[in-house]
């Protein structure tokens, strides 16, 4: 017997309770449409933000470090809305629901790919993939061979994971040599300039958006994988690019995100990195639920899913609930 339906039925109150938890930060990405079907889109981002208004008190992710510094407890209520990247659907799907229904968040950009001459490195492998005419290619990477099935869209996908795989465990000239592979194999050029579908904000429209709402904190310079960094690139994109966008903004960048987010991905050097170029908190991409002891530059975040029966199971702690009920059954039986 599951408890997730006997939760599911008790509804959200008995399940906060249960998980003892202060508090969610959700994760977001990218809104609208897309072929793959990965984006929000805006009817299910309003619906979530309906639910989240309704049901939660939603926080400036300031007010959940400022409490976690203090050693304050959290409300058992408190969500906080993150926003990775710093995408212009952002500003066309999302920005305008956060208005309507006053719900802060914070945004946390990339430097380089605000400029707007600078592709996201996973952007540029899914351009080529997806531009090509070739049905299969055997791709060069790491020493090895990568065989690549390009013969229909969902086994393009398939490849651009792959390669992404691969890339994550690589440091930035690897990445970068991948990226000349493929568009030389592919017989693709990659435009100086993200095309609409893998455009940023500009820092005018950044500049533009409601700063009583919308936090602006800093994703890096160019979104590599920390942990595959050197000591001197670890300080760069950590601390160049918190100084770019308080120059940029003219205001304080007190929040930082962790590159993919991963365990795997930051290690004890960013984190000190962070610490040391003067922010107050860092948010990862994994975990539940923030407990008043939570580390502030180990802030776990969830990603908001699309489906709305899964995004309130995550949202109400049923998903961590459930899992940890899963884990006591099975160390118990
Ligand atoms: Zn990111």
């Amino acid at each position: 017997m599951s408890l997730k339906p006997i939760v599911g039925l008790l509804g959200g109150p008995l399940a906060r309770r249960l998980t003892r938890s202060g508090g969610r930060v959700l994760m977001y990405h990218r809104f609208g449409t897309d072929a793959a079907g990965r984006r929000m889109t805006a009817t299910s981002f309003e619906q979530q933000l309906r639910y989240l208004v309704r049901h939660f008190r939603v926080s400036p992710l300031r007010d959940v470090v400022q409490a976690l510094h203090g050693g304050r407890a959290l409300d058992a209520r408190t969500v906080v809305v993150t926003i990775d990247d710093g995408y212009e659907d952002f500003r066309e799907h999302a920005y305008p629901l956060l208005r309507r229904f006053e719900v802060p968040a914070t945004l946390f950009v990339v430097t380089r790919f605000v400029d707007g001459d600078y592709w996201l490195w996973f952007d540029a492998v899914h351009y080529v993939l997806l531009q090509t005419a070739r049905s299969r290619c055997a791709l060069p990477i790491d020493g090895g061979i990568l065989q690549l099935d390009l013969s229909s869209m969902p086994a393009r996908q398939r490849a651009w994971s792959a390669i992404g795989e691969r890339c994550l465990a690589m440091d930035g000239a690897g990445r970068e040599t991948v990226i000349q592979t493929l568009q030389r194999e592919l017989q693709i050029a990659i435009p100086e300039r993200p095309l609409p579908a893998y455009r940023g904000m500009t820092w005018d429209e950044i500049r533009g958006l409601d700063r009583e709402l919308i936090d602006i904190g800093s994703h890096t310079c160019t979104h590599p994988v920390l942990s595959r960094c050197s000591a001197a690139d670890i300080a760069r994109e950590v601390g160049d690019s918190r100084r770019i966008i308080e120059r940029r903004l003219g205001r304080p960048v007190e929040a930082f995100c962790y590159p993919n987010g991963e365990p795997a991905d930051y290690d004890e050097r960013a984190v000190l990195a962070v610490k040391q170029a003067g922010y107050r908190c860092a948010t990862v991409a994994h975990g539940g639920p923030i407990v008043s002891t939570a580390d502030p530059y180990r802030l776990e975040r969830i990603g908001a899913a699309r489906e709305m029966v899964k995004f309130r199971s995550a949202v109400n702690g049923v998903t961590t609930l459930a899992d940890g009920w899963r884990a006591w059954r099975t160390a118990t039986f």
